[in-house]
């Protein structure tokens, strides 16, 4: 039987080209402080080795909050009628990209509801505009669409896409999302990879009814599928949802799904996410940095429209203008001796497949 002191179960881990679902179940239910320290320090280590001290930036801009979808989860879905929708214009967008650009950061973040009216040709127009005017990584994230929509815009400059696939419990899953199919956003997810896309996925902690198998299932998930970017952030409920009065998500758990996630990846771009920066109102990314995390998200979503991208309530930042988090950060990676990273931060997976 494998040794199970917690030193042996990380080199495991760490080592294993398939890792063994008992190991992470075993890193995931870690509870003494103390050891749930020495998981974090490991995989701070492994984030070292595999991914180095800087901690990338991506600008995001949240052009629009309508939403065709009922995620059970989420302020944006389309039965809540209480919020305002908006749909940022090309010359707005344009405008959040230069300043984005004008930061040194050398990657933008196009991030809406998943609209089933979203117009692909639009969408592609300011694809080759942004690319045109600007030496910049664009990563989408907009959802489930037909292959053709994410043919069009790879073909159009799109570097990498965010799909997130929230919970591989399927039974959870079609709970969740009652109008939409775990089978599609399988196949959506493949199609972004058959398409050579720099390829994200990720998964909410926390989410009513998922169990610590659940959670071990994602990570599987993801190392099998070798995603370049994995978003790990908790669930936060919210007032207009129908989970309005469900727990948020536990930080620790979030914080060991991160580390372990780092272990078994190793070099995959993972998030300190604003979700994690906002939850229970404490700004918990330092934490995710020393945890395995290496990117950072600043938000450049223009007011007043930024407050209305309410996925979950206390967003951190809502309130204020584009462009204010550079201190923050700064302070940020100083307290924690790290740098930070302006670079375009590409897929290290594939640069690694590209040079073989
Ligand atoms: S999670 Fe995304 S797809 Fe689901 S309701 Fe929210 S914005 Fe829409």
């Amino acid at each position: 039987m494998a040794e199970k002191t917690l030193q042996a179960v990380l080199n495991r881990l760490y080592e294993a080209d398939v890792p063994d679902k008992a190991d992470i179940e075993y890193g995931l239910s870690l509870q003494d402080p103390a050891q749930m320290g020495e998981l974090f320090a490991f995989a701070d280590e492994i984030r070292r080795r595999h991914v180095g001290n800087g901690i990338l930036l991506r600008g995001i801009i949240e052009f629009s909050n309508y939403c065709s979808n009922t995620c059970e989860y989420c302020g944006l879905n389309k039965t809540n009628t209480n919020l305002t929708r908006y749909k940022l214009t090309d010359k707005q967008i344009l405008n959040c990209i230069e300043q984005i650009a004008n930061s040194g950061i050398g990657t933008v973040v196009l991030q809406s509801g998943e609209q089933t009216d979203l117009d692909a040709y639009w969408l592609a127009g300011i694809i080759r505009e942004i690319k045109t005017r600007f030496d910049i990584a664009i990563t989408l994230s907009v959802g489930e669409r037909p292959f053709d929509d994410y043919a069009l815009w790879k073909e159009a400059g799109a570097d990498r896409y965010l799909l997130k696939i929230e919970t591989t419990n399927r039974q959870l899953y079609q709970k969740l999302h009652p109008q939409m199919s775990f089978d599609n956003r399988l196949k959506c997810s493949k199609d972004l990879g058959i398409l050579g896309y720099q390829n994200g996925s990720g998964n909410i902690i926390g989410l009513p009814g998922q169990t610590i198998s659940d959670i071990a299932g994602d990570i599987l998930f993801f190392a099998g599928e070798r995603f370049d970017m994995i978003g790990i952030g908790p669930f936060i409920p919210h007032p207009a949802t129908a989970l309005s009065d469900c727990p948020s998500g536990d930080v620790e758990m979030v914080l060991k799904t991160i580390a372990v996630t780092r272990i078994i990846t190793k070099d995959a771009h993972l998030p300190a996410t604003t979700a994690i920066g906002s939850l229970n109102g404490n700004d918990h990314r330092p934490a995710a940095l020393t945890a395995g995390a290496n990117v950072l998200m600043p938000n450049f979503t223009p007011q007043p429209w930024r407050q209305l991208y309410e996925i979950y309530p206390g967003k951190r930042c809502s309130t204020e203008a584009p462009g204010t988090c550079g201190p923050c950060i700064d302070i940020m990676a100083d307290t924690i001796g790290r740098t930070i990273d302006l670079s375009r931060g590409d897929s290290l997976k594939k640069k690694r497949k590209e040079c073989a």
